[in-house]
C-alpha cells in the first residue's frame, strides 16, 4: 500500500494508513525527480509525501 499525499492532507493520509493496515507507516518525503508527476490521493494538488510500509 502506498498513498501520495500533499502538505494538507499528510495526517488524513497517515490515519487512513493506520486504520486500514494496522500499523504506523514509513513516511517519505517524495525525490526530486517524481516530485512534479506525481498528485495527492486525495485533491489535484502535487504530492510532497509518500506513505508506504516498504
Ligand atoms: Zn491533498
Amino acid at each position: 500500500m502506498k498513498i501520495y499525499s500533499c502538505e494538507t492532507h499528510i495526517n488524513h493520509a497517515l490515519d487512513i494508513f493506520v486504520a486500514e493496515q494496522g500499523s504506523f507507516p514509513i513516511m517519505e518525503s517524495m525525490l526530486d525527480g517524481e516530485k512534479l508527476s506525481t498528485s495527492c490521493t486525495y485533491c489535484e494538488e502535487v504530492a510532497l509525501y509518500v506513505v508506504g510500509n516498504e
